[in-house]
């Protein structure tokens, strides 16, 4: 058990953590989030007195910490910073049993240890004696995260751990934190500034604004009971794609911003909408905005000196869908089309939104999780 009794952290007259109480149970993985600035690092420092609070005292297993030597305090916190990488002239088992080396561990105690861990990661034996770039990024992520578990330190302290990874390889270590977490039984404390690795991740949220905690409770909690608007403002960011699911309908996907241009306006301002849009075609639309065609800058090209109005040149086999209909559906014929996206209409045919092939990049994605 972790408990913070009245602790704050000044820096001459400003404050980076308000006073505050907290008490992290064992075995919780605990996600701390906020803005920038709002403390988060400050905070998980604190833990390990990377950083000494100003005032205020925190406990570990009841024990002051202020009482505890470097060493000791190692034995117990283990503490993985942003992206740090594996040291490339040593071989990945040297990686691995960095900090029991740190602590003066014997032989007997470390017997088996990178064994057991890279087993946990389904990576095979032999790796233990390449160097870090004989294994692919991703391997090495993954040996950066059992690294943070050799020492077998009951508490873990992850600060952004994952910041700066693309999403395919963060989610695949998000998963796997969280069983070893599970089977491990640590407890961790961990930074992001990702309400949805937070979600995914937590026990329990600690959200963070301006120094103080606004909220600490289960994510399921904060989910149906946000304590003030910081809070559902930083649950909104999520709303989107929360929605996505098996019966997703077109209406919770689409982008309501669409360009469009009324028939009887003339190809100069066709031209003139499509410069300053950055775009090279527009959805034509009646002055009931009923959907008509869609015309392209290739048509224009050829038609310039021909005609003048829109209606003249515009293609009126236009595909459209309904914004009720599912987004399964439209899989196929967006990734068949002329068309980069789709034109989504109400049922008097009217324009209110398109669906996007990067929307549907996000759907496939989201239904990986
Ligand atoms: P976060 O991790 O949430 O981005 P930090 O805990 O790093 O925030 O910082 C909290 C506040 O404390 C910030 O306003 C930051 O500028 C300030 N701060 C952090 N470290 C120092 C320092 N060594 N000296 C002065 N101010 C600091
Ligand atoms: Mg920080």
């Amino acid at each position: 058990m972790i408990e913070f009794i009245e602790v704050e952290k000044r820096y001459g007259a400003a404050v980076a953590v308000e006073k505050l109480d907290l008490t992290i149970e064992d075995n919780q993985f605990i996600c701390v989030i906020g803005t920038s600035g709002s403390g988060k690092t400050t905070l998980l420092r604190m833990i390990n007195r990377m950083i000494e609070p100003s005032t205020g005292a925190i406990k570990i297993d009841g024990v002051d910490t202020t009482g505890l030597n470097e060493d000791e305090l190692r034995r117990k916190i283990g503490y993985v910073i942003q992206n740090i990488g594996l040291f490339p002239h040593m071989s990945i088992r040297d990686n691995i049993m960095i900090v029991p080396k740190l602590l003066k561990w014997g032989e007997n105690q470390k017997q088996g240890i990178a064994e057991r861990l890279i087993q946990k990661v389904e990576l095979p034996l032999e790796y233990l004696d390449r160097k870090p770039k004989n294994l692919s990024g991703g391997q090495q992520q993954r040996i950066g995260v059992i690294r943070a578990l050799a020492a077998d330190q009951d508490i873990i302290l992850m600060d952004e751990p994952f910041g700066a990874l693309d999403p395919i390889t963060r989610e695949a270590l998000q998963e796997m934190i969280k069983r070893l977490q599970q089977e491990m039984k640590k407890t961790i404390v961990f930074v992001t500034h990702d309400i949805e690795e937070a979600i995914k991740l937590a026990d329990k949220i600690i959200i963070m604004d301006h120094g103080e905690i606004v909220q600490y409770d289960t994510t399921e909690t904060i989910l149906k009971n946000p304590a003030n608007e910081f809070v559902e403002e930083l649950l909104g960011k999520r709303k989107k794609q929360s929605h996505i699911g098996n019966d997703m309908r077109i209406a919770d996907l689409m982008f309501t911003q669409v360009e469009s241009i009324s028939l009887s306006k003339s190809i100069i301002d066709a031209i003139r909408q499509m410069t300053n849009k950055k775009v090279d075609s527009l959805l034509v639309v009646d002055d009931e905005h009923h959907l008509k065609g869609f015309i392209d800058i290739k048509d224009i090209d050829r038609n310039i000196n021909k005609v003048t109005n829109v209606y003249e040149i515009m293609r009126t086999e236009t595909a459209s869908v309904n914004q009720r209909e599912k987004v399964a559906d439209v899989v196929d014929p967006l990734l068949n089309m002329e068309l980069k996206y789709l034109p989504v209409v109400d049922d008097d045919n009217c324009l209110v939104g398109i669906m996007t092939r990067s929307s549907l990049v996000s759907l496939i994605y989201d239904q990986l999780k």
